[in-house]
């Protein structure tokens, strides 16, 4: 599919709203901007890709809203050239958005046919991310340790394997909650030991499987 020019004007309006909704950082606002999520979105649902809403995506998962990507990455506190670890690919959009930022991604799902679709779609954008299958709730070790953690699925408990990979100074978001609601939170390792929680508004993803998620299983 094409990036029109009517994409660009509907990212654009976006944009505006995303403003309007209390997002501040310029360079996710430009990141958004940018990116064509119609592309990342199953094919009837690429018309409302540019309205402020989670759709459905492959394997009963969701592209998360523009609103909760931009929040997110907001919280991030992201710095250009930053190792930044995804935990739930998904579509890959969110993965997109923070290479259009011009950070090193690192980004792991744990539903094959999502990490084969995401993978040939981030490649064909021409994002270096780098892709995992496999069970994020564990992070990805080969990699670590991580400047920035983004969990993209809720989280009953915050894993201390994923704590454990970021570096020191280095700060996760994670929605943590139960299967119904999660509290984002922002976790910032202080020192070896030490991390610093804090806890923020509420918001609803679908649940976190593997070893420290909700479920097992696939
Ligand atoms: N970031 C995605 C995007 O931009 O489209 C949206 C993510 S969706 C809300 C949550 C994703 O987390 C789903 O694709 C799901 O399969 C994945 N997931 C759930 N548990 C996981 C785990 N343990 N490891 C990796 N991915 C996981």
């Amino acid at each position: 599919m094409l990036d029109t020019f009517k994409h660009k004007g509907l990212r654009d309006r976006l944009y505006r709203e995303l403003v309007q909704k209390g997002i501040t950082d310029e360079a996710v606002l430009e990141a958004i901007r940018t990116v064509p999520r119609h592309l990342f979105v199953e094919g009837v649902f690429a018309e409302e890709a540019y309205l402020d809403k989670a759709l459905p995506i492959a394997s009963g998962q969701t592209i998360s809203q523009p609103f909760t990507v931009a929040y997110q990455s907001q919280l991030l506190q992201l710095k250009p050239k930053m190792k930044v670890l995804e935990v739930g690919t998904g579509s890959g959009y969110q993965a997109a958005i923070l290479c259009k930022m011009g950070m090193r991604v690192f980004t792991v799902e744990f539903d094959r046919r999502l990490f084969l679709d995401a993978r040939h779609l981030l490649e064909e954008q021409g994002c270096e991310a780098k892709t995992h299958l496999g069970d994020g709730s564990l992070g990805w070790p080969t990699y670590q340790p991580y400047d920035r953690i983004l969990v993209t699925a809720a989280s009953p408990v915050i894993p201390d394997t994923l704590r454990q990979q970021l570096c020191i100074g280095g700060r996760m978001v994670i929605p943590l909650g139960n299967r119904d609601t999660q509290r984002m939170t922002t976790v910032t390792r202080i020192d070896k030991n030490e991390y610093r929680t804090e806890t923020l508004h509420e918001f609803k993803f679908v649940p976190l499987r593997g070893k420290y998620g909700f479920e097992e299983g696939a």
